[in-house]
């Protein structure tokens, strides 16, 4: 299975440093790996005439109308933009995402031509009292709640665990590879292992040069979502070059 990794610059970034990072994608041997960047909205306009794949790192769940400071996906669609995460653990903790507005976004997605990203995965604390498990279940259902089986050959699923996002404190590639292994078996449950056998589930939480092949080479890992080190052009080519 050809793997995707998607970097997810957060508020970080301006024109130059999308320059450069486009210019080194351009030059990079990406193999069959699909290699995404998801910079801030203001700057998805390159996607249209870069030739690299673009993702948004939020959708709104409603059409048109007067929602202000939301952007459609039919917007995104306009600029060349092919992917969209979707419920990342910051949008969960700081602007009220939840995992009704993640299905409402992802069905949204799923209806035009944009691929979601959705992110799940357990706090440090829900880590600790021992429910990542149901969480993660629930997270993954929740999301996928109304869409058809032939919706998910779309569908990416990154599994993020709060505690290593931006904390230089990585999943081991055993305990990263065990919960992919387990959103694979969930996905399984409600679709059959036909359509979990197909579905990229990413790993995301601190990836970096170091980690990124061990991570890579895990049987239930198809891929990556990488802050911080997305940022950096060098080490965002060794991570692709995993
Ligand atoms: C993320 O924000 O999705 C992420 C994985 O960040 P970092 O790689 O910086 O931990």
């Amino acid at each position: 299975m050809s793997k995707i990794i998607a970097g997810n610059w957060k508020m970080n970034g301006r024109v130059e440093a999308l320059t450069r990072m486009i210019e080194a994608l351009k030059a990079a041997d990406t193999g069959s790996a699909t290699v995404i960047i998801c910079p801030p909205f203001p700057y998805l306009g390159a996607a249209s005439v870069s030739n690299v794949a673009f993702g948004a790192q939020d959708v709104s769940f409603h059409d048109a109308g007067a929602y202000t400071g939301e952007v459609s996906g039919a917007q995104l669609e306009d600029l060349g933009v092919g992917f969209v995460i979707i419920g990342h653990s910051e949008r969960r903790e700081m602007y009220g995402e939840t995992d009704d507005s993640v299905n409402k976004k992802t069905i949204k997605a799923l209806g035009g031509s944009l691929s979601p990203i959705i992110c799940v995965g357990e706090s440090l604390a829900q880590r600790e009292i021992g429910i990542t498990y149901d969480l993660v279940a629930m997270q993954v259902k929740s999301a996928l709640t109304g869409i058809a089986a032939e919706g998910l050959s779309r569908v990416t699923i990154a599994y993020e665990p709060i505690w290593a996002i931006g904390t230089g404190r990585t999943a081991s590639p055993e305990q990263a590879n065990e919960m992919c292994g387990f959103i694979r078996g969930t996905i399984a449950g409600l679709y059959g292992q036909g359509v979990a056998d197909k579905i990229i589930i990413q790993y995301g939480g601190s990836v970096k040069p170091a980690n990124a092949t061990d991570i890579m080479n895990m049987s239930d890992i198809d891929g990556a979502l990488v802050g911080g080190a997305s940022l950096v052009p060098t080490d965002f080519m060794k991570i692709i070059d995993f």
